[in-house]
């Protein structure tokens, strides 16, 4: 099948779908691949690398021209979506949930279109999983933003000048990238702390050597779905969790916010108050920035000061780690190119397939997505 590989148009997006290593794997598997000039110079990825394994480097049209498939980070805007072909492809982390405009322009653009985001959480997708792939390295790059706007240490320091004390840091939503958040702060030498509403994470937590905390009633027993996600907690739970987090979030020097409901806006777990009772010089770091925020004084691409305390709201951590985001993402796409081909390697979806039903926003000119209809 022949694979067109874009540059990424959205702004702020430094990430590419292909990386040398990509290539060189999907050309072994027979593939050819047509990348636009300059696609991944923004992840430190020049052209001469790609044509160095094999791929054809050319303009927009040229990379289009006979396109089976488009592998791409984020949703092509209109103007390119237009030049797509038609009955193609497009794989691509496509902000799908709810919205069904974006899924009917895709519809009518006569593309095939699969959402990254939709992957099954089952064991055999893991592989594929850029939700999974993207998180754990935005959870990573948090605590290090964090670090950088925190005018403290992180680790504990004897000086004969006296003792430092070690940063406090909370974890808010311990899923992937929270996860990935408390063993960095560990790492660091931050006193840590965390919490989630699933009762899974509990266990998770205190495996990486934080401190869990968290309102453990009858509805916390019961608020993983089938699918391993958060359920949207009802107002009671949220009065008794918030009246938890106010107490605990005055003493901790950086909270990192990583809560969210798919599909959702994300929960309001940080209000104007809690931040008021925070020490001057504290840190936030608000992952749900492009979901509204876990904060209420969550600017997203902004960080705000609010009476001393900085609250960040990076909407694209991943993209802050361009070169090793595409390479986890570009593996992801590796790993799902055999459910899209035949025996003989053409393009040949496996639309019975529960990874590709389960990913299938639209198809032959139809919207399919059963939450998208
Ligand atoms: P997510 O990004 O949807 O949410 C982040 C975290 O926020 C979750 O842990 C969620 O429970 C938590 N959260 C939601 N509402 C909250 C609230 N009000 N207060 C506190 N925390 C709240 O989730 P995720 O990180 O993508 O992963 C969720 C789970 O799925 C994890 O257990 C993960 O291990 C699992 N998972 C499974 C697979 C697989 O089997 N293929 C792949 C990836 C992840």
């Amino acid at each position: 099948m022949k694979i067109a590989i874009l540059k990424e148009r959205r702004d702020g997006e430094t990430r590419v779908a292909a990386t040398p290593e990509s290539v060189k794997k999907l050309i072994a598997a027979g593939h050819d691949i047509q990348i636009e000039k300059d696609a991944g110079a923004s992840a430190s990825m020049p052209d001469s690398q790609y044509e160095a394994v094999g791929a054809k480097l050319g303009t927009l049209a040229a990379t289009l021209k006979g396109a089976d498939a488009v592998f791409a980070v984020r949703a092509p805007d209109a103007e390119t979506l237009a030049k797509l072909p038609k009955g193609c492809l497009l794989v691509g982390q496509l902000e799908p949930h709810g919205d069904k405009a974006r899924a009917k322009a895709f519809a009518e653009a006569g593309v095939n279109a699969l959402a990254m985001e939709f992957t099954p959480r089952i064991t055999r997708a893991q592989a594929m999983d850029a939700l999974s792939s993207q998180s754990n390295l935005a959870g990573y790059r948090a605590v290090i933003e964090a670090s950088q706007i925190y005018r403290r240490a992180f680790p504990m320091m004897m000086t004969a000048a006296g003792t430092i004390a070690a940063a406090k840091v909370f974890v808010m939503g311990a899923g992937v990238a929270g996860l990935q958040a408390i063993a960095t702060a560990r790492r660091l030498g931050a006193v840590v702390t965390a919490t989630d509403v699933r009762p899974a994470a509990k266990e998770q937590v205190a495996s990486l050597g934080a401190k869990f905390v968290a309102v453990e009633d009858e509805e916390f027993k019961a608020a993983e779905t089938a699918g391993g996600y958060a359920k949207e907690m009802s107002k009671e739970y949220q009065a008794k969790q918030a009246e938890l987090v106010a107490s605990h979030i005055a003493r901790q020097d950086v909270v990192v916010t990583t809560a969210l409901i798919p599909g959702r806006p994300a929960p309001k777990l940080i209000t104007k108050a809690m931040v008021e009772a925070m020490k001057p010089g504290s840190v936030i770091v608000d992952l749900a920035a492009p979901m509204g925020g876990n904060c209420e004084l969550t600017k997203a691409d902004e960080i705000v000061e609010h009476k001393g305390v900085s609250i960040a709201g990076f909407s694209n951590l991943p993209g802050r780690l361009a070169a090793d985001a595409s390479s986890l993402y570009a593996r992801n796409l590796v790993n799902l190119t055999p459910l899209l081909v035949g025996e003989d390697g053409a393009l040949a979806p496996h639309w019975d397939d529960e990874i590709i039903i389960g990913m299938t926003l639209t198809r032959d000119g139809k919207v399919v997505h059963e939450t998208l209809k």
